[in-house]
């Protein structure tokens, strides 16, 4: 029977290469997405079909996401894997000039609003012993210039992997970082973030893309995509990973 994903963050960057890739490994999946922008979502209705059902909305809305498992549920029945990849990085700023209500903002779409989505989807995530993949990244362990906000919350994020894991013995769940992306929170860092940044870490995100050494977006993807169709290897639940891992081999391009 065909596998039911839902994916958040679809309408450009990994997400959209997520839905790509999973139709392109496994033409009858069925997909939900979610995003703000309508119009990406719309080509990928046109491209997709029957096979893609999507949401316009903010993940930080809790109406939406609910609307986006019960749509599911009701035209499909259950949902496989839930794939968490809509993600921020701003504010990039210094702690002693912390914006907490900037923190707060950000914390809504890269953590809150994924314990939302977990609650929301859990009754039948569980039914089919289904699977959480959180998109995270190498700033949840490492520091760069004044990401203060965004490495905690991928920091915290790792954490609820480890809690769903081990709360949730129906599911499996997984953080996986992602490496460095070609996408437009690359662009954002290069050319707006970055000056808030250090001079050094700046050059090194600019140097990456001149040098031609950012992923292609497929290549997470593709571990993304093969872990929500397969599922999660038993021997790595709970923890956080990074996409190129050994333990990841058969899930890479
Ligand atoms: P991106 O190109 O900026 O895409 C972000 C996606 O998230 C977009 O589809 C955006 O859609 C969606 N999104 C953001 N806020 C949202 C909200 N409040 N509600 C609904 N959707 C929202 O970024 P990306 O590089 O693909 O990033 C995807 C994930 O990878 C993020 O979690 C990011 O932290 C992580 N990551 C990226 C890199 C990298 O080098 N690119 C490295 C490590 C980790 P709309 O704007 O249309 O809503």
């Amino acid at each position: 029977m065909a596998k039911v994903i839902i994916v958040t963050g679809v309408s450009r960057g990994i997400g959209r290469s997520i839905v790509e890739t999973i139709f392109k490994l496994s033409p009858e999946t069925v997909v939900y997405g979610i995003a703000r922008s309508e119009a990406p979502l719309q080509e990928l209705k046109a491209a997709y079909g029957d096979n893609f059902h999507y949401v316009v909305g903010d993940i930080t809305d809790a109406s939406k996401l609910e609307q986006l498992t019960q749509t599911a549920i009701s035209q499909h029945g259950k949902i496989d894997s839930v794939v968490a990849n809509a993600g921020v990085l701003e504010p990039v700023e210094k702690i002693h000039n912390a914006d907490i209500d900037a923190w707060k903002k950000l914390y809504d779409i890269n953590l809150f609003s994924i314990v939302s989505l977990i609650k929301v989807t859990l009754p039948y995530v569980s039914k089919t012993n289904g699977n959480y993949v959180f998109v995270s990244s190498d700033a949840s362990t490492m520091y760069f210039s004044n990401w203060g906000a965004y490495g905690s919350s991928k920091a915290a994020l790792n954490h609820l992997a480890l809690t769903v894991a081990n709360e949730e013995k129906s599911v499996k769940c997984l953080a996986v970082a992602p490496g460095i992306v070609d996408t437009s929170m690359q662009v954002n860092i290069r050319e707006n973030v970055g000056a808030n940044m250090s001079k050094e870490h700046h050059e090194m995100f600019k140097d990456l893309k001149a040098s031609n050494k950012l992923l292609d977006s497929n290549v997470p993807a593709t571990v993304y995509s093969k872990l929500a169709l397969n599922g999660i290897p038993e021997a790595i639940n709970g923890t956080y990973i990074s996409y190129d891992a050994p333990e990841l081999r058969d899930y890479q391009i």
